[in-house]
């Protein structure tokens, strides 16, 4: 498994807000990931590097899960982050090299493919400490 550091929600917010102030225009930031999303393929991830991870426990099977208290989606550009359900149970956080802005990233496994989902981590006001 990984090193990465465990995020809660106040380390998440704080990686959001810092995210939010990055004004730099940079190739991350062409495409509209403000909801979940396949990684595009014009998307620089090889300029993204894992900062954490929200998956408190490697050894316990994240559930599946959402959290969506005012009618949001899976979705929905306004569905709120919460560490303790899918899918962000099972992500890493990842920061930009270039321009610093975060990445919410994680894999959805099928049958016949991997779909490298991504959104962008960007508004504090999202993130919830919910059980
Ligand atoms: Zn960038």
């Amino acid at each position: 498994m990984t090193d990465l550091p465990v995020l809660d929600s106040d380390g998440l917010r704080a990686l959001a807000q810092r995210s939010a102030a990055v004004t730099a225009a940079c190739a991350c930031a062409e495409a509209d990931l403000s909801c979940w999303t396949s990684t595009p393929l014009s998307f620089p991830e090889s300029q993204l590097k894992d900062v954490g991870t929200l998956l408190a426990d490697p050894y316990d099977e994240p559930g599946f899960a959402e959290y969506h208290p005012h009618g949001t989606r899976y979705e929905s550009g306004d569905a709120p982050i919460a560490p303790r359900y899918f899918p962000y149970n099972r992500c890493n956080v990842s920061a930009c090299a270039i321009c610093g802005r975060c990445y919410l990233r994680y894999t959805e496994a099928g049958g016949y493919f991997v779909d490298r989902r991504i959104r962008a981590l960007n508004r504090p006001g999202l993130v919830v400490d919910a059980d």
